[in-house]
């Protein structure tokens, strides 16, 4: 599937809807969830235009990979979460996994007790 230009990442990227920005260099962006899981919930997203986890990891060049990764180490970092009592990262991919938007990112959940690590109905199972 070709990458929707139109996406409201591709947007932020782009400057035409704004951010709560925690970080951002050559090759990610970092900013505030618009409507936080937990109390600390940001998303590091790459610069370039990949629509999910499998597109981004498949096709982009290294230094994207060694980029996107460096970049979201740093905003842990800038966010004080090395000394703190921790987080939990997440990147959904697909329909089932409930991925909203379709650029690739990765979610930083912190602030308190994260939970279960993940919630399925039992009778799903
Ligand atoms: P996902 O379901 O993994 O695709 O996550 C998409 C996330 O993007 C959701 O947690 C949304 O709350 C968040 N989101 C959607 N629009 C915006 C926006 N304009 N600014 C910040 N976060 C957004």
């Amino acid at each position: 599937m070709a990458y929707d230009t139109k996406n409201v990442f591709a947007k932020i990227l782009e400057g035409a809807i704004p951010c709560q920005k925690v970080y951002e260099d050559d090759y990610v962006l970092a900013f505030h969830d618009i409507h936080p899981k937990t109390k600390l919930h940001v998303l590091v997203i790459p610069k370039n235009a990949y629509e999910s986890s499998l597109d981004f990891h498949a096709t982009a060049p290294d230094h994207e990979l060694v980029g996107y990764y460096r970049g979201l180490n740093k905003v842990i970092e800038k966010l004080g979460l090395r000394t703190s009592d921790g987080f939990r990262l997440l990147s959904n991919c697909g329909a089932n996994s409930g991925q909203e938007v379709p650029h690739f990112h990765t979610h930083i959940f912190s602030g308190q007790h994260l939970g279960p690590m993940i919630c399925v109905k039992r009778e799903s199972l």
